[in-house]
């Protein structure tokens, strides 16, 4: 009970604790967690909810896991109402990176500790961790999968020998404005794209190269199919063919493919090299139907892992492992952050990638 106490962490919910509480996970175990993921409408974060909550589990806690359908009003309450129940901390991936500050501050008041969980929580100091993936990386990788399908480079972004000059016709897609992420991995692809922009290899023929311009709110699927539609009446209707899409995520490259499906684009020499991420299921036969060329891998297990190691260990009062402190700046602090590695995904290493390593199974992917 003193070791709680001195953790620091449990003034709220003392009277939920009892002796036998705090057997396996230290001064945390037998505790509430709260956990906030931004919508059930994307794969990825249900895979992401179900994995923090079993780990929880498993290490002791109870879990209290909450989904806001991205809606901001919503995710606010949920972690208020996490607070009231008396977590011990709070796990979240915020649906706008700037809109939490004030309900962080109730957090902090009551001494409960926050990770941010993928998405960098901005604007407050009331952060403690940051469990994410090399967002810049995945970005870069974004852009890799685009020109190793153009035949211009190796999926590592390595030149190849024999490279076609181009000029290839590009377009760009963002992701949220107002998740943090998005301009990492749009920074992170153009940091490879714009060099050969410069050197007319490639040409973003609609001239929309600004970030904001071509941002994706709330990454949404139907958005992103309007804003292709567009692009292929206002840009291509000369007859001309686009020949890549770099897409940030796999919902807005299900967009693009129906927005291309529509104008009649048929899969085959004429279709664009298009990237994604999250390898979402729907993605991976898109992939397999040759309608997407890439994906991007990023393990939610072991994000997960770390996020639930990260808050074992804030409440235990020790430090947790981290390996960046230098580029997640929220505004208000840098936050100390641990970032994993993430996989370029194309038809040859589905099986190796996705299937080996159990995230999906064969059947999932052939049914
Ligand atoms: C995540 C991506 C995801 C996107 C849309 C980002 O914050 O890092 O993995 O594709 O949100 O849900």
């Amino acid at each position: 009970f003193l070791a709680i106490l001195a953790a620091g962490a449990m003034v709220a919910s003392l009277a939920a604790c009892s002796a036998s509480d705090t057997a396996d996970a230290g001064a945390g175990a037998g505790g509430l967690v709260g956990v906030a993921m931004p919508t059930k409408s994307s794969e990825r974060w249900i895979q992401d909810g179900n994995a923090v909550k079993k780990q929880l589990e498993d290490q002791g806690f109870k879990v209290d896991l909450q989904y806001a359908e991205d809606d901001i009003p919503t995710q606010v309450s949920q972690i208020e109402n996490m607070i009231t129940k008396g977590a011990k901390a709070l796990i979240v991936a915020s649906i706008d990176g700037t809109t939490l500050t004030s309900v962080l501050q109730e957090a902090a008041d009551n001494k409960i500790p926050v990770i941010a969980y993928d998405r960098l929580i901005r604007d407050t100091k009331n952060v403690d961790y940051y469990a994410t993936f090399d967002n810049f990386k995945v970005g870069q990788q974004q852009a890799w999968s685009l020109l190793n399908g153009l035949g211009l480079t190796e999926l590592d972004g390595t030149a190849k020998a024999d490279a076609p000059a181009g000029p290839f016709s590009v377009e760009l897609f963002g992701g949220s404005a107002d998740d943090n992420n998005a301009t990492f991995f749009f920074n992170g692809a153009m940091d490879v794209l714009q060099p050969l922009i410069d050197k007319k290899t490639l040409v973003i023929k609609s001239g929309q190269t600004d970030f904001n311009t071509v941002a994706t709110p709330r990454w949404d699927g139907e958005t992103a199919q309007k804003r292709m539609e567009n692009i292929l009446t206002s840009t291509y209707s000369d007859g001309s063919k686009v020949n890549a899409i770099l897409s940030p995520y796999d919902g807005i490259s299900r967009g693009i493919i129906s927005a291309l499906t529509d104008a009649g684009y048929s899969v085959g020499a004429e279709w664009p090299i298009i990237s994604g991420q999250d390898s979402e299921i729907d993605s991976v036969k898109a992939i397999i139907a040759g309608e997407q060329y890439a994906t991007i891998f990023k393990d939610t297990r072991k994000l997960a892992a770390v996020a639930v190691e990260m808050t074992v260990a804030v409440l235990n009062g020790e430090k947790p492992e981290i390996n960046n402190t230098t580029d997640y700046d929220n505004g208000k602090k840098v936050v100390d952050s641990y970032l994993l590695d993430s996989t370029v995904v194309v038809k040859d290493n589905i099986t190796k990638e996705l299937v080996d390593s159990g995230y999906w199974t064969q059947a999932d992917i052939d049914g």
